[in-house]
């Protein structure tokens, strides 16, 4: 491993930053970043630094101080505020008491931060101000995972470092394990490293360089010692991964419906998640290899894994039997959780994080694109580790059943997850069709403000471009754009897919494009009235009948909402293309109300009156019906907006947030309807659905 310690970019860093922090500090988060740049050092918020340095206090007094990265923070990322200070001759007062629970050291932690909105220092807090040393790295690194983490791992390490580093057994971090580190370091003050088997490394130093360099020259020692070992005929055999890719997208909404985990609550029976899959040469590799079962259903690298990726992966050797593997899962799941559990623990859901399916991948699964993003990180690196223990040609040794449920219904942890209200979407993924005009944009934006990940699909171009550029810098990896055209069913199938492809399935489905065509009946032309029902009519029939197979497959019912129109009720003159094919699709979502109801697919109606933009964005049915219906009403365009106003009963404007507050109160599932037409309209007594 490559150290990546420059003097000259280190004094650069604290010269840089010493207006607002001290130069330990500064030193502190410059080598934290480093660590945090190496994969194989720390994943997602994995790891942990501290630097013991003064504060002065409000009095003017400096006092002994002790900084350490807060939980839940990178290291790559790190900044002054995600290292709180605390107190440190207190809190190494503690090393005094015999014993205390991980209530109590999260109380005494935060009691003794200098700055009460702090976040919470890490749970390996008490480690770091038990040791004297200045500064102390810690990380979960793979190398030397790969060596503590086989049988006779402790032999291993004795033979790569002989006296230099202390081998510390596997203890549950938190108190004990911090009081067993520093009774271990008090018998070997000389040695530069502590290796915790089945957790990570330890190095320390009086200042940021020793403490780093001494780190990656361990972790450097055991990659050369895992290097000398392994076995040089690795399997290169390559995949198809085009077949896989194949396979992942028929096979990912049914097994997405069977890891949705039952709520209890009739209106939403389940909670969802979302896969994000590794079909790699090297996974489907791992994969097909002899025993790979054994050898890939075995614990977590580490403790803080559990969290989530669960003890163990499901095994799916069969494709074509999804639900029994699933279903066997989870009841080994359950039993884990009974024979460990007490009384004041409650299962989390049974579902599996990871699922190995040779000869298509390895599925991560999580509450949204990012955690399910995590996973998929943590996997592979399980993945790697593991098979490269085989490759040694020995035997993986990971912590105890009983060990990882300490941890995995770690108090703290369960508390934060149970305290965690997800937004009312959360899991879900929408398709929103006709996305790029005013009603579609509106609805997009409503949908990802309440938790769901939203493809929005629009012909492609521009519109469609600047819409999600738009909203990814709100929201991300939960916004994608997909080009369909909805006249095409194969291009409808394929959206669906590329939808799978990214996040596992789909839950509801926004039937949003819609064409507008003024002309009488007598100058009518075929052609126009063509154009309007290709989009309006066969386009609502195939988005519909897309959707309801997906929807089917999964098993976990869902949502379809079409945007009608006021003119389904209430016809317009010189608007009889539109009104007719509207009223057609009104009908056809209709029937899907009547044949999907089995499956718990509802189908309804949000039926709005003229919406001119959204924001900057004009409505594109109206930058083309709008010029006509000025003309034959002798109105400019402020006038025609407040000609549909004056109209309806309220006074009101429709907007395109109240069109998509009504498709919420639908997709939301606030009552059992289906079938149902909401006018969003300002009220049009002609246009009230009967
Ligand atoms: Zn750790």
């Amino acid at each position: 491993m490559k150290n990546r310690w420059s003097k000259s970019a280190a004094t650069r860093f604290a010269n840089k930053h010493s207006h607002s922090i001290n130069r330990d500090i500064a030193l502190r988060i410059y080598s934290s970043q480093l660590q945090g740049m190496e994969s194989s050092l720390v994943l997602h918020g994995g790891g942990n630094s501290s630097v013991k340095s003064s504060y002065k206090n409000i009095l003017g007094q400096n006092i002994d101080a002790i900084f350490i990265k807060a939980s839940g923070h990178d290291l790559a990322t790190l900044t002054a505020a995600g290292l709180p200070g605390l107190h440190l001759a207190r809190l190494q007062e503690l090393q005094s008491i015999k014993t205390l629970d991980d209530a109590q050291m999260v109380n005494q932690i935060r009691c003794n931060l200098f700055d009460s909105q702090a976040p919470t220092p890490s749970i390996e807090a008490l480690l770091h101000a038990f040791l004297p040393a200045k500064f102390i790295d810690h990380s979960h690194a793979d190398a030397i995972l790969t060596l503590s983490n086989q049988k006779n791992g402790e032999e291993k390490l004795k033979k790569a470092f002989g006296d230099e580093v202390i081998i510390l057994p596997y203890i549950h971090p938190g108190f004990s394990l911090a009081k067993a580190v520093a009774k271990a370091y008090a018998k070997k003050p000389d040695a530069t490293g502590m290796i915790l088997m089945q957790h990570g490394l330890i190095t320390w130093g009086d200042d940021a360089m020793v403490a780093y360099t001494n780190h990656i020259e361990i972790v450097t020692r055991a990659e050369v010692f895992i290097q000398n070992r392994l076995n040089s005929k690795k399997s290169k055999k390559s995949n198809n991964i085009a077949t896989a890719k194949k396979r992942y997208r028929k096979l990912a909404p049914q097994l997405r419906g069977q890891l949705a985990a039952p709520t209890n609550n009739p209106d939403t029976p389940y909670k969802r998640f979302i896969l994000s899959p590794i079909i790699d040469n090297e996974s489907l590799n791992i994969l097909a290899q002899d025993r790979a079962d054994k050898r890939l259903l075995t614990p977590p690298l580490t403790s803080d894994h559990l969290i989530r990726i669960k003890p163990l992966p499901a095994w799916i050797a069969d494709s074509e039997q999804i639900a029994p593997a699933i279903a066997s899962y989870k009841k080994s799941y359950l039993k884990y959780f009974n024979k460990h559990s007490k009384k004041h623990h409650s299962s989390y859901d049974q579902s599996p994080r990871v699922s190995c399916i040779p000869g298509v991948g390895v599925v991560c699964a999580g509450a949204d694109v990012g955690e399910a993003n995590i996973v998929r990180d943590i996997t592979k690196q399980t993945l790697q580790v593991k098979n490269t223990i085989a490759n040694m040609g020995e035997k993986y040794s990971g912590l105890s059943d009983a060990d990882m449920f300490a941890m995995e219904y770690y108090p703290l942890q369960q508390a934060k997850l149970d305290s965690e209200q997800p937004p009312a979407l959360a899991g879900s993924i929408a398709m929103v069709t006709g996305a790029a005009g005013a009603i579609g944009a509106g609805i997009c934006r409503e949908l990802l403000a309440n938790g769901c990940h939203v493809a929005a699909t629009d012909l492609p171009g521009p519109h469609l471009d600047s819409l999600v550029a738009d909203l990814k810098e709100q929201y991300q990896d939960r916004v994608i754009a997909v080009a369909m055209d909805v006249t095409s069913s194969k291009a409808v199938d394929e959206a669906m897919g590329e939808i799978i492809d990214e996040w596992g399935g789909l839950d509801i489905a926004i039937i949003n494009a819609g064409l507008a065509h003024v002309c009488s009946l007598n100058d009518m032309k075929t052609e126009d009235f063509n154009r309007l029902q290709k989009v309006n009519i066969e386009g609502t029939l195939n988005v519909l009948s897309a959707t309801g197979r997906i929807l089917k497959m999964q098993g976990t019912g869902g949502d379809i909402i079409l945007i009608s129109t006021k003119n389904v009720f209430a016809p317009g003159a010189n608007f009889g293309a539109y009104s007719a094919t509207k009223a057609a699709s009104h009908q056809l979502a209709r029937i899907a109300s009547l044949e999907m109801a089995g499956d718990d697919i509802r189908v309804n109606m949000v039926a709005p009156d003229a919406v001119f933009s959204e924001g900057k964005r004009k409505s594109g049915l109206w930058a083309e019906v709008g010029p006509d219906r000025m003309k034959a009403r002798g109105l400019d365009e402020a006038g025609l907006e407040a000609y549909y106003q004056n109209r309806n009963l309220l006074k009101a404007a429709v907007t395109a947030k109240h069109v998509a507050n009504a498709v919420l109160y639908f997709v939301t599932r606030q009552s059992p309807t289906t079938g149902a037409t909401i006018p969003v309209d300002g009220g049009l007594p002609d246009a009230t659905p009967r």
